[in-house]
């Protein structure tokens, strides 16, 4: 079976759906003000070229053979760079057919006895890339032998895979603990390696996409070793992201050439977006609350079943997708159309190739009609030129939404994506301000290879490989020789006859690239053992405290004992009647300023820091309310973390200013700190739980008021740098956003967080707009 969302061949026919469901949620969001804007995005008609002469007659014929009868323009145009010598990165849409562009080199070198490597972000998607790739072998044998390799394959596969596979494909995981190290053993799939192909590349970002770098320059020094035959080359395909050739120079290191530009065929749409009206209810602090956006999903995917429109709802969690196809089958039989509950299904991660495949089928027989998935449907199912997406919640980057709205739409008839917004100051901004995500091009990728945390284990790993010269130095970027330095310092490397060698550290383990590599915790059930999942230690200072109410998966746990010494906590499960959120005190200390924007008397910095975070206490609390009923002091360990922050002081007359016109400033700061962290996404492609903030009235440092909002891992991952960059836009968006909130005292769609470690207190909405206002009247 083909997957036409690789190839852009044409879509599928579903069944019958007249238009008559999107026009009655258009008309709903209308009629009930949920709609705060519509964009129709006009239909575009494909572009085709024949094939370029280079291409193999056999690579024609293939592609013939699964129905591809040529490429599209841009299609030819990557793989014309790339037969040619360059490195491409190719970022367009959803269904562009990406994988024509790398394919058609790839299989054509492959045919001159050449090799290509082949790296999904994750195992399924490498799996289904090998059918694909299959389905192609059928008609080029013998020369084209695909295989995957990672770390459940069999040995007796993997030395087949070793032995003969032209066409690899692995995760950056596997290179990195598995292909690299044992390189020698490779060395007849390395010395012919002529292509490396870096699928889904927007999703390397921030810490992982920095490891991710960092493997990709060891690759290419381990290839250089062995191969006796012309250049590497790159070929990347992305979502569309801007400045994707920065993008593919960070991850790879290499000039590369960018293809923009998306030729296939789009049906119209019409993009809305869409907010939840408030309950009535109030929750902490006595702050109103909204309709969560996966109630509404759950109405409009009903709605849309009812009229037999075909639909897919993005949600964010998977106990949030399960509970958006229960409620959407309740409702259906409460409409009397109980027959057709049958056809709302809920999708989550961890399908089998084959599950997914039924599923896929099932859509598009009209057996299902809508769908809630978790955003793991983005990474191998083929669904697109659906009639209706409704996506609950920002998808964390303009790239995300449009990927998924990309789902809808297909050639000569209506369709609509919804964006609903959920109860978070990002989301309520967004739909009030769709000028910052229409018309715009979407965000660059944020990583940080030069990171030392994350440079001195791959040069490790990289001098067992091969013992590293100083050209070699170059390959990982300017920062590699002082950590080289430091390492030699530390022992762990040695120079011999101008080359570096790993000292007894040969066996010590590789660093995990997913994350900081930090210890994680294991939450145990006391009573049978039974293991219910692991976090990060940091979290579970904050969330598995002894005392804690820790929900998972929708049942509470009581945590009976953490024992940080044995990375476990004891949880039993239990409602107590209650729920817990944990007090943090952290300081903050200044260890470098790299660089500052004077704003008139106010300031934007941006250096490295040293954050101390210590757990004190939890509160415990009513769970409707939010109302505390009792506090209990925690003895826990202060956690320290040296990374990069941008901060914003004012001058002292402003302070006095703001103090005089009888603003709370400890609250204002704290505000501003918080609605700054729910917005920074929208300049950094971070989510909100990979920085952190602290603010003060007076920090010892600075003298003024000061509010910080650093990376949140160590030596940081380029979030911080990018919010100086964009400090001005960030900071508009973030005044605006409170200003927008409906609420009068602050809420979740403005002020409070759902991370605060002070539990939402001091905060002040009046006083972070009126603060926001001081440092932007200077803003450049
Ligand atoms: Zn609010
Ligand atoms: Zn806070």
């Amino acid at each position: 079976m083909l997957d036409e969302k690789q190839f852009a061949a044409d879509p599928p026919a579903h069944s019958a759906g007249d238009g008559a469901g999107v026009r009655r949620i258009l008309d709903h969001g209308v009629a009930s003000g949920r709609l705060t804007h519509v964009e129709r995005l006009p239909e575009r008609a494909g572009r085709r070229v024949p094939w370029p002469g280079w291409v193999p007659a056999d690579v024609m014929k293939a592609f013939a053979q699964v129905g591809i009868p040529g490429p599209w323009a841009h299609q030819a145009e990557a793989a014309g760079l790339a037969h040619s010598g360059h490195n491409v990165i190719m970022a367009t849409g959803t269904a562009s057919g990406k994988s024509v562009g790398y394919l058609v080199p790839a299989l054509a070198a492959i045919g001159e006895g050449a090799t290509a490597l082949y790296l999904a972000p994750t195992r399924a998607l490498a799996a289904d890339q090998l059918a694909l790739v299959r389905s192609l072998g059928e008609h080029l044998r013998p020369s084209l032998r695909a295989a995957v390799v990672d770390s459940d394959t069999p040995a007796a596969e993997r030395m087949r895979a070793r032995k003969h596979a032209t066409y690899l494909l692995t995760t950056p995981d596997m290179l990195h603990y598995g292909l690299l190290p044992q390189h020698r053993r490779w060395d007849g799939f390395f010395r012919r390696l002529t292509y490396v192909i870096v699928d889904e590349c927007h999703g390397y970002r921030g810490v992982f996409g920095s490891h991710v770098a960092q493997v990709l320059r060891r690759l290419r020094r381990v290839a250089e070793h062995h191969r006796r035959t012309g250049d590497l080359r790159f070929i990347l395909a992305s979502a569309t992201i801007s400045e994707p050739e920065r993008c593919a120079e960070l991850l790879t290191g290499l000039t590369v050439e960018a293809i923009t530009a998306d030729t296939a065929p789009r049906g119209p749409m019409t993009f809305g977006m869409w907010e939840p009206p408030l309950t009535g209810l109030r929750g902490e602090a006595g702050a109103p609350l909204r309709r969560s956006a996966v109630a509404e999903a759950a109405d409009l995917l009903a709605d849309l079943v009812l009229e037999g429109t075909p639909s897919l709802a993005f949600i964010r969690s998977r106990r949030g997708a399960e509970a958006a196809a229960a409620v959407a089958k309740t409702k259906l039989v409460e409409a009397g159309a109980g027959d057709l509950a049958q056809r709302v299904a809920a999708y989550r991660s961890g399908y089998l190739p084959q599950e997914r495949r039924e599923l896929e089928q099932a859509l598009r027989s009209g057996a299902i009609t809508a769908l809630a998935a978790t955003p793991a449907l983005e990474l191998g199912v083929d669904i697109t030129g659906l009639d209706a997406v409704l996506i609950a919640g920002w998808p964390g980057t303009r790239a995300a939404l449009w990927q998924q709205a990309g789902r809808a739409g297909r050639a000569g008839r209506d369709s609509v994506a919804i964006l609903i917004a959920r109860d978070d100051p990002l989301d309520t901004y967004l739909v009030h301000h769709p000028e910052a995500l229409l018309h715009r091009p979407v965000e660059a990728t944020v990583l940080d290879p030069a990171n030392p945390y994350i440079l001195a284990p791959h040069l490790c790993a990289a001098a067992a490989e091969l013992p590293l010269s100083s050209s070699d130095l170059t390959l990982f970027g300017q920062a590699a020789s002082g950590v080289v330095a430091d390492l030699a310092r530390a022992g762990t490397l040695r120079e011999r006859a101008g080359f570096w060698h790993l000292t007894g550290l040969r066996r010590a383990p590789l660093t995990g690239l997913r994350g900081a590599g930090g210890i994680s915790v294991r939450i145990v059930e006391e009573a049978t053992g039974r293991l219910i999942g692991t976090m990060d230690e940091p979290s579970a200072h904050l969330m598995a405290h002894t005392g804690a109410v820790y929900p998972h998966q929708g049942e509470p746990y009581l945590v009976r004992r953490l024992d940080l010494d044995e990375g476990v906590a004891l949880v039993e499960a239990s409602d107590p009647g209650y729920v817990t959120s944990a007090r943090e005190l952290t300081e903050i200390e200044i260890a470098a300023e790299h660089r500052r924007a004077d704003w008139g008397g106010a300031a934007v910095h941006f250096g490295e820091v040293l954050v101390r975070r210590q757990v004190v206490a939890f509160t415990r609390r009513q769970p409707e309310t939010g109302q505390p009923i009792g506090d209990e002091a925690l003895d826990l360990p202060a956690r320290a973390l040296r990374t990069r922050a941008v901060w914003w002081t004012i001058s002292p007359s402003q302070r006095e200013n703001l103090a005089d016109s009888g603003i709370h400033l400890a609250g204002a700061a704290h505000a501003a700190e918080h609605a700054a962290i729910g917005l920074m996404p929208l300049v950094a492609a971070c989510d909100r739980w990979d920085v952190g903030g602290v603010s003060m009235d007076i920090h010892p440092q600075t003298g003024r008021l000061t509010i910080f909002v650093y990376d949140g891992h160590d030596g940081g991952a380029g979030f911080a740098e990018r919010g100086f960059l964009a400090a001005t836009q960030w900071l508009r968006a973030t005044s605006l956003a409170i200003a927008d909130c409906e609420c009068t005292a602050g809420c979740p769609s403005c002020i409070q967080s759902p991370k605060c470690g002070n539990g939402n207190q001091p905060l002040s909405k009046p006083g972070s707009l009126a603060l926001l206002d001081r440092l932007l009247a200077g803003a450049t």
